[in-house]
């Protein structure tokens, strides 16, 4: 892979080369799948230029490696930026304690647990963390796995078989796509936060339905319904999975997530987290009834075949557990950025479209724009997010945006007035 230009030395946005106007999006996409000879399996990546096009037009945005990152702040390129484009939600990476402790662990168990929990995977610290995350969500037990991708590959592989269904929102996270593709059962999909829809779906089937949510979508920040898709659930005898990787720590009571915020914590029957994000970590959890996670963690490939948690991932997340429970105010303070950050780009005209948490998407439309915007925010020292297609639809692209609970006022109202500026020279806002 070719090395991008460093930030410092690329032109201005306004200096940039226009679009190749030669080739619509959908043939570049074209390009991608077609041509080429058939029988060679590495021919498609000679005729994959468009990653290659971006570069020319100094414009990628993708693998942009950081030189370091205090959480609210980070350098790349040698430059420092205001971070606003990370699931950090609490800024606890950084924080002292949960380094002390993914530190010690690393001196106790080591650096790697060389096996999958069902072998020589497991410590008493994945077992805390269980019985942790179990009483923090006020459910009867825990699970835990080594990504949340693999989570939600494990519950659905493990519960829909050729007798039962998956119903998936829409605008549900790939990962659950990609555990309905896994599992021997059907997919079928419902409107975007659509209860009626979904009520007809049910009402179409008689195979025993896993319905699967996001609680808190990760693209465009809106909120699952959850008292009307509960009740839909239970009016067809459904089982509902909330996967809240992005509402754990950042919505309901002291960062209990969605179905807290809805005080629904006893209508839900699986939750579904990360560690990636508020817990500054990595790894997954499912929390439900011990049987259900007993019969998940026996069949979940996932977790059967792939090695454990490491011993320090494991620690922060606990770590990053405690600090949430001894300083709940952090989820107040994530709350009071979001809403300014939110609201301050609604003020200048961005379109946030259905946001109403700190994930606030920045809807641009036209690709090669959204490139621009990026990266002149990025001259300016706003790290942002593009999401292009396939993420979002053709011509529907948009910067991802999020804040976090160790922003300053002060850090939130420069970036603000930073995406006035350049929004208004892009023509994004008028
Ligand atoms: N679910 C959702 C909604 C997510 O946004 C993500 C990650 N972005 C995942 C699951 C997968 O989590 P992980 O990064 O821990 O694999």
């Amino acid at each position: 892979m070719r090395e991008t230009k460093p930030v410092q030395d690329t032109p201005g946005a306004g200096a940039m080369p226009p679009p190749p106007d030669d080739m619509s999006i959908d043939e570049m996409n074209k390009e991608l799948y077609d041509g080429g000879d058939e029988k060679d399996i590495f021919s498609k990546t000679q005729q994959f230029t468009l990653a290659d096009r971006a570069r020319d037009l100094d414009i990628y945005p993708f693998f942009q490696p950081l030189d370091n990152n205090d959480g609210p702040v980070a350098q790349i390129y040698g430059k420092t930026v205001l971070m606003f484009g990370s699931n950090n939600y609490l800024g606890l990476t950084r924080h002292p304690y949960v380094i002390e402790k993914a530190s010690e662990a690393v001196l106790k168990f080591g650096t790697s647990m060389t096996g999958s929990r069902l072998l020589n995977g497991s410590t008493k610290l994945h077992e805390e963390l269980e019985g942790r995350i179990a009483s923090f969500l006020r459910m009867e037990a825990a699970l835990v796995f080594t990504t949340g991708y693999q989570t939600n590959l494990g519950i659905i592989s493990a519960l829909v078989d050729k007798k039962s269904v998956a119903i998936v929102d829409k605008a549900d996270h790939a990962s659950i796509y990609d555990g309905c593709q896994l599992a021997d059962g059907d997919m079928m999909r419902f409107r975007h936060n659509d209860a009626d829809h979904l009520d007809q779906i049910l009402s179409r089937t008689e195979k025993a339905a896993l319905v699967i949510v996001d609680g808190v979508y990760s693209m465009a920040g809106d909120i699952a319904p959850l008292p009307e898709l509960s009740a839909v659930c239970k009016k067809h005898h459904a089982r509902l999975v909330v996967d809240d990787a992005h509402g754990l720590g950042v919505l309901g009571e002291g960062g209990r997530g969605t179905p807290s915020h809805f005080g629904l914590e006893h209508d839900v029957d699986l939750v579904m987290g990360t560690f990636s994000k508020s817990l500054a970590s990595i790894g997954g959890f499912v929390a439900g009834p011990p049987a259900v996670l007993d019969w998940i963690k026996h069949f979940a490939r996932s977790m059967l075949f792939s090695a454990s948690l490491p011993p320090a991932s494991t620690a922060a997340a606990l770590a990053s557990l405690d600090v949430l429970e001894r300083e709940p105010e952090i989820v107040d303070r994530l709350q009071k950025n979001g809403l300014r950050w939110r609201e301050g780009l609604r003020a200048q005209g961005f379109d946030v479209g259905r946001s109403d948490t700190p994930i606030v998407p920045v809807n641009v439309g036209d690709e090669y724009r959204t490139l621009m915007f990026w990266k002149a925010l990025l001259e300016e020292g706003v790290y942002t997010n593009p999401a292009l297609y396939p993420a979002v639809n053709m011509r529907e692209a948009i910067l991802r945006t999020s804040c976090m609970a160790t922003h300053t006022e002060e850090m939130v109202d420069e970036a603000l007035g930073k995406f006035e500026t350049v929004g208004r020279k892009l023509g994004v806002i008028t």
